[in-house]
């Protein structure tokens, strides 16, 4: 077994038993990025020379008896979290040559406890998208292929495309992202892995470049149910630099991954039962209720009623919130700049060059929705639908003790495809958005593959700070299903 198909879990009992150092952990992973980052496109920026850095003194650690959670455990880094002395993109020319000068919290705790990062996993622009295509740094390709028509280049999901692509081919143990509406459990369903999106304030967005503030979680990236409770772990905390981060104590995430579900009632939302789903994702949903029932939960039906207007909330929220925060990018303090005639050509010129068509249309969209005469109409409604939504939640809630769904209406999808229709590509997040907008936590688990040989998820939605229930949910399912597919691009594959 090649030292990239370890689990973190693995690695670090490794790392403990001197089977292999921590440099050799990290050059395993530099080597595999350099024999498949140029196809994947997984990462925006290696940070070769910083990883070996970090993994010397991994091992220096080591060999002093010292083991933290992650020490030597070697991750992508999505380009959104500032990293100090490392370029930040976002995935946006307008961010041009930005390198920061301070680390976002999220990324400090794995610097803490020991992590090595090997690089800035590719994007959609400012994370807005659902399949790595509005990246200004090019498309990601996922690294499974259908497998009829085994050709076709289809893309990992968005907006964390390059974290989901770069963990599934085994270029990392694990990976930051960050979901607004869907971006960590989508890819994770598109790419065979777990994603967890935690509670609202579980993890601080200080540092995080700002997409919609009040729907923008960090989260991990991992292969395994007790992986990504090892990262959320890390990556948990209160940080008074981010107002929304919550002061609660971080449990021990992988002690609950343990638990079992054993007397757990578990909710179906009968609005989630589309009449367009495919059979194959609804049978996969009825098998996983089923696999819970014989691990000794007890399956109640729930109803979210205005989980039909989630969509549409979020397609106001977000925008109305990023045209606020995009804002700051003028050409005049970060980034990329291109002079004019004077201030208000050099803003113009600077904006219409720094941003792609898709950022474009979010800010024209914000701004309308937040403007004098649609405020009441657009934004205000939308954040009363929201507080509906909300309150589906809790109503479900005080009957059961998780949610299960499908993460998402199909399979990868080829490069290309949903292009033309930004409708059909927002569709993506239909059973995404809704935890988003109520802050509670969920995940995302493979599960099985679709007819054509590609993974599928399945989500997980828990009580806000009740991710210990979402995790014992989650590796309940994982037990059961026993995923074990391969991608077909992958390091030693
Ligand atoms: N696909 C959604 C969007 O385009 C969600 C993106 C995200 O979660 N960052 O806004």
């Amino acid at each position: 077994m090649s030292l990239t198909d370890l689990t973190i879990a693995q690695a670090r009992d490794g790392l403990r038993a001197k089977e292999f150092s921590a440099v050799d952990l990290t050059m395993a992973h530099l080597h595999a990025i350099e024999a498949l980052n140029p196809r994947l496109n997984a990462f925006i920026t290696v940070s070769h020379a910083q990883a070996v850095d970090r993994a010397r003194i991994a091992d220096a650690a080591l060999a002093a008896g010292e083991q933290r959670a992650l020490t030597g455990i070697p991750l992508a880094i999505k380009d959104l979290f500032c990293t100090e002395g490392v370029r930040t993109t976002a995935g946006s020319k307008i961010l041009g040559p930005f390198v920061p000068p301070y680390e976002s919290t999220v990324t400090a705790n794995l610097l803490r406890d020991g992590a090595v990062f090997l690089g800035k996993a590719n994007l959609d622009e400012f994370a807005m998208g659902s399949s790595n295509m509005t990246s200004a740094y090019g498309p990601v390709e996922n690294p499974w292929k259908r497998k009829q028509d085994g050709t076709a280049v289809l893309v990992p999901g968005g907006s964390s495309g390059g974290s989901a692509a770069a963990v599934a081919a085994r270029l990392a143990m694990g990976a930051t992202g960050t979901d607004t509406g869907g971006s960590i459990r989508q890819p994770a369903s598109f790419c065979g892995l777990v994603g967890v999106k935690p509670t609202y304030g579980r993890c601080s967005r200080w540092g995080v470049v700002a997409f919609a503030s009040s729907l923008d979680h960090p989260g991990p990236f991992a292969r395994t149910v007790r992986d990504s409770a090892i990262l959320l772990g890390s990556m948990a905390g209160h940080d008074p630099k981010d107002s929304t981060s919550a002061n609660v104590a971080v449990p021990d995430f992988e002690a609950a991954c343990a638990r079992g579900v054993k007397g757990l009632r578990i909710g179906v939302p009968k609005e989630y039962r589309s009449d367009g789903m495919p059979a194959e994702i609804d049978a996969l949903w009825q098998q996983g209720l089923d696999w819970l029932r014989q691990a000794g939960a007890e399956i109640v039906d729930v109803s979210l009623p205005h989980t039909k207007h989630g969509l549409a909330t979020y397609y106001i929220v977000a925008p109305a919130e990023a045209s606020s925060n995009l804002a700051r990018y003028d050409g005049v303090r970060f980034g990329a700049r291109d002079g004019g005639e004077d201030l208000r050509d050099l803003y113009e010129r600077t904006r219409a060059e720094g941003f792609g068509p898709e950022v474009r249309r979010r800010i024209l969209i914000g701004t309308y929705v937040l403007s004098a005469g649609y405020y009441d109409a657009y934004y205000l409604k939308a954040q009363k639908i929201r507080a509906l939504i909300l309150k589906d939640f809790t109503d479900a809630f005080a009957g059961v003790d998780a949610l299960l769904t499908p993460t998402a209406p199909s399979a990868a999808f080829a490069q290309g495809e949903n292009m033309d229709d930004p409708i059909k590509m927002y569709l993506n997040d239909l059973f995404t958005v809704p935890a988003n907008l109520a802050g509670v936590p969920a995940a995302s688990v493979p599960v099985g593959l679709d007819a054509n040989g590609l993974p599928l998820g399945l989500q997980v939605i828990g009580k806000r700070f009740d991710e210990e229930t979402v995790f014992a949910v989650s590796a309940a399912l994982e037990q059961a299903a026993g995923f074990s597919a391969l991608p077909a691009i992958r390091a030693g594959g």
